[in-house]
């Protein structure tokens, strides 16, 4: 496939954006890629903390596309399981996949849109330009208007425009002013805080006292994806490549056990309130009062909007199109997915963004859909079911007959460890999950006329 014959201005140079600007541009095509923020290479954005994201199939596989795969795996941290950490610090791992052969990655957000930047960088047909707001949108002509603080701002023209601007997308705003647009926005009651902690030198350093170092230089076990499950919320806490983890408070924004109860407590206060739900972590957070009085709580949100294309010349991809709660750890990795298919098709049909902008857009709308709703599901077993006896044996029992039926995938391993459309995936595991429960309530009825049998025979 040449398209060497058309100029695609692609708007947002985040994940999305930049890695589709290198598939476009190793296919010859003239790019051009708008951000709003300042070069994340030149701002030093390197040395800042690193917020991670997880990576599965989905996003290796499109990394792969562009010879990328290798590079971003090189600094990442493997996370096979989850592990649990209950009220008591009890520790119980949880293999993600069926045969314990799959792993998610733990990647730096910052890190790896300085690779895909880089990359998109080395060809010579692409342009890229930072501190550039996309402000307004002509579908007929097509083109973009930008716009910077200081006033400048400029019309650029192209042949195919690519939304790639983020869950508060201005070239979708474009789009709701024209009729027949649906658009929907779900805020969670939950919102979320990141927090720190440091590597086994940095601990000592701040004096706090390390009583095991076992897993140097982290603080605790680097192979996994670590969840302090207490039923309304949550805390999560993903490795970095430096040995220290980023943690994210899941909680309610009010109520009990929410942000507003916290926020109104003494720095004391909080302190305890952390002691007594995630006592196991507070002695590898020193600054655990600083971080929770400093960092922002920010809402999660849900997005849905139809259609993603505006005729034939433009197209939203990732959050622009599709925002979702980030319980599966899959929104960038669907972003990375709609610019796979996007170039598939396009590679099926020789370039042709006329005929494959509106398919592609009609295709990919029900899995954008499906991982939203997959999403909200994750959080309600994140936070509450992976601590309940009773759910953990019906997800063994899934797991076994994936091990023992070859036609049989956990919803997991579809999800994160295949390419399988996500609602395909929803449907699947839907239809596995009936059968699942239902298995366990024969067994559990022939048990109890069985129990009942042995007792009369006895009295
Ligand atoms: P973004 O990465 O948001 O990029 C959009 C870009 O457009 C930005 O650079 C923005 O500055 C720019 N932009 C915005 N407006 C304009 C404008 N008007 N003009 C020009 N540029 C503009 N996903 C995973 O796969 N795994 C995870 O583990 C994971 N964890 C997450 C944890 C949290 C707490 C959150 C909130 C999200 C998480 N996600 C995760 C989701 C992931 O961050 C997003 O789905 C992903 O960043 C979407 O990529 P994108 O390129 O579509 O949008």
């Amino acid at each position: 496939m040449d398209l060497s014959n058309t100029h695609v201005l692609i708007v947002g140079a985040g994940l999305g954006g930049s890695l589709l600007a290198c598939d476009l541009a190793k296919h010859g095509a003239r790019v051009t890629l708008c951000e709003r923020r300042s070069d994340p290479r030149a701002a030093g954005f390197i040395g800042g903390r690193s917020i991670n994201l997880a990576m599965g199939t989905r996003g290796l596989t499109a990394l792969k596309r562009v010879g990328l795969d290798e590079a971003v795996l090189k600094d990442a941290v493997k996370m096979p399981g989850r592990l649990m950490h209950s009220v008591t610090g009890e520790l119980t791992f949880q293999g993600y996949s069926k045969d314990g052969k799959h792993t998610n990655y733990s990647v730096s957000r910052s890190q790896l849109n300085i690779t895909l930047l880089e990359a998109a960088d080395t060809y010579d047909h692409v342009t890229l330009r930072f501190d550039c707001r996309c402000v307004d949108v002509d579908f007929d002509e097509p083109s973009a208007v930008f716009e910077r603080s200081d006033g400048w701002h400029e019309t650029i023209k192209a042949d195919i425009i690519v939304g790639a601007d983020g869950a508060f997308s201005a070239v979708r705003d474009q789009m709701m002013r024209t009729s027949g647009f649906n658009y929907s926005q779900d805020y969670l009651s939950h919102g979320y805080k990141e927090l720190h902690i440091p590597n086994l030198a940095e601990l000592r350093e701040l004096g706090a006292e390390i009583k095991d170092d076992t897993n140097a230089p982290f603080a605790m076990e680097k192979h996994a994806l670590h969840i302090w499950p207490r039923g309304s919320s949550m805390m999560i806490a993903l490795p970095n490549a430096d040995g220290t983890f980023t943690c994210t408070l899941f909680w309610p924004m009010e109520g009990k056990d929410s942000f507003a109860e916290v926020d109104a407590l003494s720095d004391d206060g909080a302190k305890a309130f952390f002691r007594k739900h995630y006592g196991d972590a507070v002695p590898v957070m020193p600054t655990l009062i600083e971080d929770y009085r400093n960092n922002p709580t920010s809402r999660l949100v849900t997005i849905r909007c139809e259609p993603w294309n505006m005729g034939t010349n433009t197209v939203l991809i990732g959050d622009a199109a599709h925002a979702v709660v980030p319980f599966y750890g899959q929104g960038m990795q669907a972003s990375f997915e709609d610019c796979r298919i996007l170039m598939e098709m396009l590679e099926q049909h020789n370039g042709d963004f006329a005929r494959v902008i509106p398919a592609f857009a009609e295709a990919r709308k029900p899995n954008g859909d499906a991982i939203a709703d997959l999403a909200i599901e994750n959080f309600v077993e994140m936070r509450d079911k992976v601590g309940h006896k009773s759910f953990l044996y019906k997800k063994k029992f899934d797991k076994f007959l994936a091990r023992t039926i070859p036609q049989w995938e956990t919803l997991y391993d579809m999800v994160s460890f295949s390419n399988i459309p996500y609602a395909e995936a929803k449907k699947r595991a839907k239809t596995q999950w009936f059968v699942v429960e239902l298995i366990i309530g024969v067994i559990f009825v022939i048990v109890s006329m069985a129990l009942v049998a042995v007792l009369r025979s006895v009295f």
